[in-house]
């Protein structure tokens, strides 16, 4: 339930309607738009036919929501949200942020070279794993705490925020303290004790679709992180799972589209695990700027055949190097930059 404030609502009358609501047993999240102030309520919406909230001061309707996802939806929030990761990295604004580099973190020398080049190039942000989600026991798990070091050493070197993967609860204050951006993975999205707890942090978080997830779930999963208090939320597109198997996934290029709609999160495009065909990660990519995401994440390791991890579907610096210049057309040519 969504309550539309009226444009000269006064401050007391919105407290008098948080207080009021609280007591009803709802919870009230205030969000102040240019335009207008809503009010979104989370709880049992069936007392509000007893008590009717169209009739306090300052109301000027009372919409019921259809989406089961309430704080995550554009009715709820009709501006883009911009997510501030520091002075320079906003994402869900004009700027699409570019986010590069290894899927894991291998070595702290490795680790800087690639960052050297996809900084130089144009990314923002520096990705890396430390905890490894992996098919089989038997590969690379990732180095933990000292990839979590690299990461954010070599993020501090190069002027980049950092990104990295959570797999466990246990993790989170470990990779609160080294990186600026929590993901959560594919194989995650629908742990919902992790989502809860990450929720209840300050840290921004990029949520993953579960590569069998609907979008209403995927959106659902994201409810879970807003509704336990932490709005910086990026959703990402990374492929889901189809009857095709000539690509590792099937990116879902609609779903960005669509996401834009009925969100007003940022959305990221992940094309390097989307196709995991390094051939095919630079179309998709371009692609999903034209259709509207907020940023791009990809693969890049100077070595890619000696990789511990998706090295079939990561580009080589150079190939990062021509891809931006593309990206950077495409961009422009829906008014945005990069
Ligand atoms: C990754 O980003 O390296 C990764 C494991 O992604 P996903 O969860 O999308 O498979
Ligand atoms: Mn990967």
């Amino acid at each position: 339930m969504i309550i539309v404030l009226k444009s000269n609502a006064t401050e007391e009358q919105i407290k008098h309607i948080v207080e009021k609501t609280k007591k009803l047993g709802l919870k009230p999240n205030i969000s102040r738009g240019v335009e207008r102030t809503v009010i979104g309520l989370i709880g049992p919406e069936d007392i509000l036919r007893v008590t009717p909230l169209e009739i306090f001061p300052g109301v000027e309707k009372v919409i019921p929501v259809l989406a089961p996802y309430r704080l995550v939806s554009r009715e709820f929030k009709k501006e883009n949200s911009i997510v501030k990761i520091n002075k320079d990295v906003h994402f869900g604004g004009n700027r699409v942020v570019v986010i590069a580099g290894p899927c894991s973190v291998e070595s702290d020398k490795g680790l800087r070279a690639i960052a050297r080049r996809v900084k130089k190039a144009g990314a923002t942000v520096l990705r890396g794993g430390a905890f490894k989600p992996r098919t089989s026991p038997y590969d690379f798990q990732g180095l933990g705490e000292e990839g979590l070091k690299y990461l954010s050493e070599v993020g501090k070197e190069f002027d980049m925020a950092t990104i990295t993967e959570i797999m466990d609860t246990r993790d989170l204050d470990l990779i609160c303290k080294y990186a600026d951006i929590i993901q959560i993975g594919a194989r995650n999205m629908q742990n919902f004790s992790l989502l809860k707890e990450i929720g209840k942090t300050k840290k921004p978080v990029m949520l993953k679709r579960g590569m069998s997830a609907t979008i209403k779930e995927w959106l659902m999963s994201a409810e879970y992180i807003l509704s336990n208090g932490n709005f910086d939320v990026l959703l990402c597109e990374r492929g889901i799972r189809t009857f095709e198997t000539a690509t590792r996934n099937t990116f879902d290029i609609n779903a960005i589209a669509l996401v834009k709609q009925l969100s007003h999160l940022p959305v990221i495009a992940d094309p390097s695990h989307g196709t995991g065909v390094r051939k095919l990660v630079g179309d998709v990519a371009k692609a999903s700027i034209a259709a509207g995401c907020d940023g791009v994440m990809i693969e890049v390791h100077d070595s890619p055949e000696e990789a511990l991890s998706d090295g079939e579907q990561s580009l080589v610096p150079k190939q990062f190097d021509d891809l931006m210049e593309d990206l950077k057309k495409i961009a422009s040519a829906v008014s945005r930059e990069i």
